[in-house]
């Protein structure tokens, strides 16, 4: 069971002081009244449960690095990396461990302590490629770094042996609420991703859950979306909060970008039902301006993608991301691991 608590000692306007627990019986409709809340109220209290479990000053840096792209059987409508799609992004091979490692160490030497490894492939084979991955787990946790992969669906047993070469998490995103999510992909269903998030939490490895917005879905998916993983068993220990980015050649190309607003309601949203989580501002920060980005850490976002690409669309830079750490006060969250080599 998720537990926990923690006394706020900042309140809304007219509400007594009282105690946050950590939950996972949310009904809908609680989640409903969160994420509708007045926009200034909702930030308010997002913020207060954010200091209650977290220093609102700390902000991790995660470099994600496509390690397999493109050629994906999976036909998800927001991807570039889909086979079904026409996008320009050719598929390639899977790329060496010295070439990922080399990138691994560049993430670290630019504040970076996680570090994540994308591959376009449906689920995970028992073949010599998932060897090497397990090879590149292993050599970029011995640097230090927190590890994650995201790998598509994976079986109890590839998850025991992910555990076992060190990963420190294993990203799966549900991406919408169960009722949107044929919309937006055919190939698999909702119960398949939940079935490999079981199996990751069952091998003892720490579950990275999010979503999209600008999907076209309504406030209700998204709601719905929040309800389901605030009611997992476990909360995830990291929520990715992306805007769709859209890419020519996807069957949501014509998508018109999703205002910020929604972008805190929803990180707000997911702040105050999963409140230990680390809530990541994703896919998206980069059209946004600082001032926007700072509402979004306000709202409770404490983790950032840093790095040029994001898989293979573009992100914010090295450079500038440190200038607006500078300018925030913000400070880099120290990775959870501690072996250093
Ligand atoms: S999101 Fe992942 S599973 Fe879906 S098409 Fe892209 S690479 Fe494949």
């Amino acid at each position: 069971m998720t537990s926990g608590s923690a006394t706020l000692n900042t309140t809304i306007y007219g509400e007594a002081p009282h105690t946050v627990l950590v939950r996972n019986d949310w009904t809908q409709a609680e989640i409903a009244s969160i994420y509708h809340t007045p926009l200034m109220d909702l930030m308010y209290r997002a913020a207060s449960v954010h200091r209650a479990f977290h220093n609102p000053l700390a902000v991790q840096q995660c470099t994600l690095l496509s390690i397999k792209t493109g050629g994906c059987p999976e036909d998800c409508g927001y991807c570039p990396q889909s086979a079904h799609y026409e996008t320009g992004v050719q598929s390639e091979k899977l790329l060496n461990t010295d070439t990922v490692v080399t990138a691994a160490r560049l993430a670290r030497e630019g504040g970076s302590t996680r570090f994540c490894m994308g591959a376009a492939w449906r689920d995970v084979k028992d073949n010599a490629q998932f060897d090497q991955v397990l090879d590149m787990v292993k050599q970029v946790g011995a640097m230090g770094m927190e590890v994650c992969v995201t790998l598509g669906m994976l079986n109890q047993d590839q998850a025991h042996r992910l555990k076992d070469a060190g990963l420190t998490a294993y990203n799966h995103n549900l991406d919408t609420g169960e009722q949107f999510y044929d919309k937006i992909i055919s190939t698999r269903t909702y119960k398949d991703r939940l079935e490999t998030l079981k199996n990751v939490r069952i091998a003892g490895i720490n579950v990275c859950c999010g979503g999209i917005i600008g999907l076209g879905e309504t406030a209700e998916d998204r709601v719905d979306l929040i309800h389901t993983l605030c009611t997992l068993p476990e909360h995830p220990e990291s929520v990715p909060v992306n805007a769709l980015v859209a890419v020519k050649g996807t069957p949501l190309e014509e998508q018109q970008p999703v205002e910020v607003w929604q972008m805190v309601r929803m990180i707000a949203t997911a702040r105050i039902a999963m409140p230990k989580a680390m809530v990541r501002l994703s896919a998206g920060r980069v059209s946004m301006s600082l001032a926007e980005q700072a509402l979004c850490f306000f709202a409770g976002a404490n983790s950032i993608f840093t790095g040029e690409k994001l898989l293979t669309t573009s992100n914010c830079d090295f450079d500038e991301d440190k200038q607006m750490f500078e300018l925030l006060g913000l400070e880099p969250l120290e990775p959870l691991r501690t072996v250093v080599v």
